[in-house]
């Protein structure tokens, strides 16, 4: 007989196993299908920088708004998932300190003023709290706020709590086809077949396919990104240093995170000679000492991207059983509790705040291929 649950998930990166703890701990039978091993593609590759402010653009907008409002989600979050998984999620304090080089950077940093979590500091606070960072900048806008977190922690502890609260979350089993009829929805599997109420789909990048198999237009593509670590032997960073998508992340193991290159549609997750070249040539125009640190690992990851870079979080729109969470982009770790909540309230059938359904609704023509 076919195993019949409340929901369930594909992919079992941080997306899939924030929708798994919530919906799991709401009280759902919840079924997580995950083709490898839980957290260990995009998700173990990102920088873990919950960068609200840093990675906006408008600060009034719907992005900014979803990851302020995840942003203090960790706050509970990460109590919860010590006590409930035994797992520290290692949020670090210092925030991040984006860097101006020129007036223009400056002054469209400075338009964030008005907003009480940021602050300019000149280039001698900057120097006096980072004297690591170089002395060719004007200063910099420090974001408190923007703290990090140890991305496969995050995801790790999710995974450990949804299991607590009795989800089934199945590795190394690829979701081959999805059938839907009046009566319900068949996920079949390379290890059998089951049967669901709802449906969502949190394949990261890989989710392009299961938007075309359940009759849909989507923008999703990857955006290979390369990162590499050293050891700092140096003193610790009090705050990320960042610029132009170019980042210098202290983790407390002792090693410095540097990040990332950003390559659109590049399949391979692997990191490339040139790529770390490009890493390491801007980090150390941020960090000069960081080209004497001795390196620890290089790695890449695929950041699965949308035209108009939202994800997409919401219901099919002729088939309500069945609902996305993909497209999460620059912004996973950031997003993950926002779209943990986010699908749990409309699988129960709780208010979900309409901006944040309309921006991220399947279909929005902004997103479509042009
Ligand atoms: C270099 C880099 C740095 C980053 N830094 C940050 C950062 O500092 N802050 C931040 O917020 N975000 C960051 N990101 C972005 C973040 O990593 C992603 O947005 C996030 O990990 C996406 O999570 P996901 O669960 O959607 O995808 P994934 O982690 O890729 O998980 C999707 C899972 O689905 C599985 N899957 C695929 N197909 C199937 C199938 N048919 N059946 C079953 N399972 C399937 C895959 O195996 C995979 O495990 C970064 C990304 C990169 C690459």
């Amino acid at each position: 007989m076919k195993k019949h649950y409340d929901v369930a998930i594909i992919g079992g990166g941080i997306i899939g196993v924030s929708i798994a703890y919530h919906l799991a701990k709401a009280g759902k039978q919840v079924v997580l299908f995950e083709a490898n091993e839980i957290g260990k593609q995009t998700t173990s590759a990102a920088a873990g920088m919950l960068g609200a402010h840093a990675e906006g653009e408008g600060h009034e907008d719907v992005f900014f708004q979803a990851g302020r409002a995840s942003q203090a989600l960790y706050e509970k979050l990460k109590v919860d998932l010590l006590h409930e998984s035994g797992i520290d999620i290692r949020t670090s304090a210092g925030g991040i300190m984006k860097v101006a080089f020129t007036e223009e950077e400056k002054q469209a940093l400075c338009r964030m003023q008005h907003l009480s979590t940021f602050k300019w500091l000149d280039a001698s606070s900057v120097k006096k709290c980072m004297p690591q960072v170089t002395d060719h900048m004007l200063g910099a806008g420090l974001i408190e706020e923007d703290v990090h977190v140890e991305p496969y922690a995050v995801c790790r502890a999710l995974w450990q709590a949804a299991v607590r609260y009795g989800a089934d979350v199945k590795e190394c089993t690829p979701v081959i086809e999805v059938k839907r009829d009046k009566e319900a929805l068949t996920v079949r599997t390379t290890k059998g077949t089951f049967i669901c109420d709802d449906l969502t789909v949190a394949s990261g990048v890989w989710s392009g396919r299961f938007f075309e198999e359940l009759g849909l237009s989507h923008s999703l593509y990857p955006v290979k990104g390369e990162c590499v670590s050293v050891w700092n032997n140096g003193p610790a960073l009090a705050h990320t240093i960042y610029h132009d998508h170019c980042y210098i992340v202290q983790r407390d193991s002792g090693k410095l995170v540097i990040g990332a290159t950003m390559k659109p549609n590049e399949w391979q997750a692997v990191p490339t000679l040139g790529g770390m070249e490009a890493v390491i040539q801007k980090a150390s125009q941020l960090m000069p000492s960081i080209k004497e640190m001795p390196i620890e690992e290089c790695w890449a990851g695929l950041r699965p991207a949308t035209n108009d870079r939202h994800p997409y979080i919401g219901r099919h729109p002729e088939d309500k059983r069945i609902l996305f969470a993909a497209g999460h982009y620059r912004n996973g770790i950031l997003l993950a509790p926002i779209t943990g909540e986010i699908i749990r309230d409309l699988i129960l059938d709780e208010p979900v705040k309409e901006e944040w359904l309309h921006a991220f609704r399947i279909g929005r023509k902004e997103a479509l291929f042009v």
